[in-house]
């Protein structure tokens, strides 16, 4: 094993996958109104394909994967390619970001499978308001029982997601900090990028610096460490709290000179950067019967190719793809 490193010395040892661009939600913040042309069944990468992926991506020095999508838990047959990935011996954690509303039918599956903890991203504890931002016949129930199903399968930490929105779900921070104090939940709040087909995020931005002044009222926030994780997250707790916060502020604060990341996305492209359309096909290479050693080659080049920071500031907003088929 070598160590992948980009060309800023930054070591990169996780790996971000999209299994799917396919979703059940339609989050207003991830989706556009009309929704998305979904990828066909051909374009998205097998299971197969992916492990032969991450064994590739292993021998250069990942580590860490994420499974994600659109939502990784619609395509069949998921704790299967946990359990294949799990074997794959420098692998030490198979984590999973999901909406939740499928969660209490898989959680014990997944975790019998390998899988070590979830994020599960939920913007509002109201259940007229889920409709609205899910633009989804869920209920809001759905996720609280995929909730408490991954807490009982032992997918600890449980980490909850909620991206904050002027004017949508932001009258709703102090209820949620509220959660990290009463009881054992780890929220962490995201701050709305623009991404491609997601016009309104300037519209609705709040700023990480406007959450933590919104918090004031509960009392003062001690730094704390993560009790795992590889990600941007700034993580907090109220004195006498039971859980924690965490903030990820990828708009006001950029955190890529941390950054340890590649991304797979469901159709088989690295992308070295969430937030730069740049992309290297491994597909086609992986379907023509590419060499191990050449596929370790194209992942070295997608590590070459991370840009230092992202440009949000300058106006760079990536245009090619919605978050669904990138894996956010
Ligand atoms: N469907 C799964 C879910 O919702 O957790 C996984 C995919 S989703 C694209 C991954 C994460 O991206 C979620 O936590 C979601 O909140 C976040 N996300 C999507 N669009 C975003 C945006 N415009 N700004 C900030 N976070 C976003
Ligand atoms: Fe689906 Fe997740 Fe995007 Fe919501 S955030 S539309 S659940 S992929």
């Amino acid at each position: 094993m070598t160590g992948l490193c980009d060309s800023f010395q930054r070591p990169i040892n996780y790996l971000r996958i999209s299994v799917t661009d396919r979703c059940n939600l339609r989050c207003v913040y991830c989706m556009p109104a009309g929704g998305i042309h979904w990828m066909s069944h051909q374009d998205i990468l097998t299971y197969e394909e992916i492990y032969t992926v991450v064994r590739a991506a292993a021998e250069l020095g990942i580590t860490k994967i994420r499974l994600t999508g659109g939502e990784p838990l619609v395509r069949l047959g998921l704790p299967k390619l946990v359990e294949m990935l799990r074997r794959i011996d420098p692998i030490d954690d198979i984590s999973l970001t999901t909406n939740g509303t499928l969660l209490s039918r898989y959680a014990a599956e997944l975790k019998q499978a390998g899988l070590k903890r979830v994020n599960i991203s939920l913007d509002t504890l109201k259940q007229d308001r889920f409709k609205v931002i899910t633009r989804s016949s869920y209920e809001l129930s759905d996720v609280l029982a995929g909730i408490d199903a991954a807490r009982s399968a032992g997918l600890n930490p449980v980490k909850i997601n909620m991206v904050v929105m002027a004017g949508i779900n932001e009258d709703e921070v102090l209820d949620f900090a509220n959660k990290t104090i009463n009881e054992e939940w780890n929220v962490r709040f995201i701050e709305f990028m623009p991404t491609a087909g997601v016009s309104n995020a300037n519209l609705h931005f709040v700023s990480v610096g406007d959450i933590k002044g919104q918090l004031e009222p509960l009392g003062e926030l001690e730094p704390c460490l993560p009790r795992v994780g590889n990600g941007p997250a700034r993580y907090f707790r109220f004195h006498n709290g039971r859980g924690s916060v965490g903030f990820i502020s990828p708009v006001s604060e950029h955190f890529c000179f941390h950054c340890n990341r590649l991304r797979l996305t469901a159709d088989g492209r690295l992308r070295p950067c969430l937030l730069s359309d740049e992309e290297i096909d491994l597909r086609q290479p992986l379907r023509r019967g590419i060499s191990l050693a050449e596929l370790k080659g194209l992942i070295e080049t997608a590590a070459t190719k991370k840009p230092l920071r992202h440009q949000l500031a300058e106006g760079h907003v990536p245009i090619d793809r919605p978050m669904t088929q990138v894996g956010g």
